[in-house]
């Protein structure tokens, strides 16, 4: 099928776009993070034009898939999410040597993009309204969902796989269309994905692939009247500016932007425990994901005994290609990625923070951006590392006085996705999971590892608009509709 859609000269994989592969005008080579001399595939990058020309795809598409059969939907649903739970392995390799995450994680992101088309082929046969009675004699009153149209959904680098799949699913299950355009580093999971889904009996124009640079593709999708909304996932400067102009005509948004994300160990905490959090929550996925544990907040009576722990786990980690076997963590994704995570610590040292490990480039067999995971003790909470996403293998750590401290501190930044606390105490537990200001709370697992069924986003600086994934979804990929009926 990868035949059928390339061109063969140099296999440039095409954009997807009325129920056509469609060649750009130009191609990015894709490099292996973990090989640069390993060049993954070439993918081409779409004309304004080829951008618009799906727009009205989608908008045609729409006029008639809004009122699509449920179980229509259904079945491309769950076919899409059959196919990619089979191929989990080929497309996890593909996954992880793309964007430069371990083999089993790229596998387990593969696996939970294709829970993710199960969950919502099912939901699309459980779309409900309401009836209720009315104030007035003899009328009845029907709250319905109703498709919103064409949406447009820019996803990031750091899950090439899951984060689209959430996306489009939700999107197709409530009966709209889709033009999908990825991050510029990771085109081939996303090129991956969409040609299964252009091989799950959708009409021509349901969905729709551009690849291509976010200031040209994105910005016509955020600035097209026939899109009427947007799901954007990335930084927060994108996001921000993307809201302003989606407000400015009307469109819905939803963004899920950057994080700063505490973990408490507390006095009472299972040293372990509290270790293996830290360690999974801090530096897994590279530190690349939105919900890290980028700040680690250690109460006095733990925190001499937990830095030896981490320490000691810290030097045992193996760094290295993402698909060799025995690697924990892999090289970060690109070239500016690792400069930015060399900048932050080269500012956490000018800050006075201590770097107590790691934090060097690491040279390896293979010619890639390995970063020896970093950490740095004796940091002070308006400190810049502990202020600002770094989105790399760096973990801070504060000591706090006590637990209110600790939870003062944890809530003293401009984030608010997730949090955690590490304790045996229910009361602190309890109290944290009530008075953490993030939309994602964690007791004893770490911030980062969430399940695919159930509502995703935070607060503040965050996140911005209605929740992700579940059933929770409905609110954004849908619209609400009261009808009053007298007989
Ligand atoms: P980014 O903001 O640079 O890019 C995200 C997407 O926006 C890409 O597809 C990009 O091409 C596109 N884009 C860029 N400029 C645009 C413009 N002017 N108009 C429209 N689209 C544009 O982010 P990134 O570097 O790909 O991803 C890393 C960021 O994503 C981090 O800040 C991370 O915290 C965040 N993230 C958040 C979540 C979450 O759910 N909260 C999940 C994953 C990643």
């Amino acid at each position: 099928m990868a035949q059928a859609a390339s061109s063969v000269a140099r296999e440039v994989h095409r954009h997807y776009i009325g129920g056509e592969w469609t060649a750009g005008m130009d191609a990015i080579a894709n490099v292996n993070p973990s090989d640069l001399h390993e060049v993954v595939g070439h993918y081409a990058t779409a004309t304004a034009e080829q951008v618009q020309a799906a727009i009205t795809a989608a908008a045609q598409a729409f006029e008639s898939w809004q009122f699509s059969p449920i179980e229509q939907r259904f079945d491309a649903l769950d076919a899409i999410g059959s196919e990619i739970l089979a191929r989990r392995e080929e497309l996890g390799r593909l996954l992880s040597r793309e964007e430069g995450k371990t083999l089993a994680e790229g596998i387990g992101e593969v696996a939970r993009a294709g829970r993710v088309f199960k969950f919502f082929a099912g939901e699309s046969l459980r779309i409900s309204g309401e009836l209720l009675a009315s104030t007035r004699r003899g009328v009845s009153v029907e709250i319905t969902r109703e498709p919103v149209g064409v949406i447009g959904l820019i996803t990031p680098w750091n899950f090439p796989m899951a984060i689209p799949a959430w996306k489009i699913a939700p999107a197709l299950c409530y009966g709209n269309t889709v033009v999908f355009k990825p991050a510029e580093l990771v085109p081939a999971s996303a090129w991956a994905l969409s040609e299964i889904i252009a091989r799950a009996g959708l009409p021509p124009g349901v969905f729709n692939l551009v690849m291509g640079p976010g200031r040209l593709v994105g910005e016509l999708l955020v600035n097209s009247p026939k899109v009427r909304a947007i799901s954007f996932t990335g930084s927060v400067p994108i996001g921000a500016a993307i809201a302003a102009k989606a407000a400015a005509r009307g469109a819905k948004v939803q963004l899920e932007m950057g994080g700063k994300n505490p973990l408490v160990v507390l006095d009472d905490a299972d040293l372990e425990v509290a270790v293996n959090v830290a360690v999974q929550g801090a530096y897994f996925s590279t530190g690349q994901r939105c919900t890290a544990s980028s700040r680690l907040i250690v109460t006095e009576g733990i925190h001499d005994r937990f830095i030896a722990a981490l320490e000691a786990r810290l030097a045992t980690l193996k760094i290295g290609h993402a698909l060799a076997a025995g690697t924990e963590i892999g090289p970060v994704v690109s070239e500016p990625q690792l400069r930015q995570d060399l900048d932050y610590i080269a500012i956490g040292q000018r800050e006075g923070a201590r770097l107590r490990f790691g934090g060097q480039p690491l040279r390896l067999e293979h010619e890639g951006y390995y970063l020896q995971p970093a950490l740095f003790t004796d940091t002070q909470p308006a400190m810049r590392i502990n202020q600002e996403e770094i989105f790399g293998p760096v973990a801070t750590v504060i000591r706090a006085r006590d637990y209110e401290q600790a939870l003062a501190i944890a809530n003293d930044v401009p984030f608010g996705l997730s949090s955690g606390v590490v304790t045996r105490s229910l009361r602190y537990a309890a109290d944290f999971r009530r008075r953490s200001q993030a939309g994602m709370v964690m007791v004893n697992v770490p911030t980062a590892g969430v399940d695919y069924h159930v509502p995703f986003g935070g607060r503040k600086g965050s996140s911005y608009g209605p929740r992700e994934q579940g059933r929770y979804a409905i609110e954004f990929y849908s619209n609400c509709k009261t009808a009053y009926i007298a007989p």
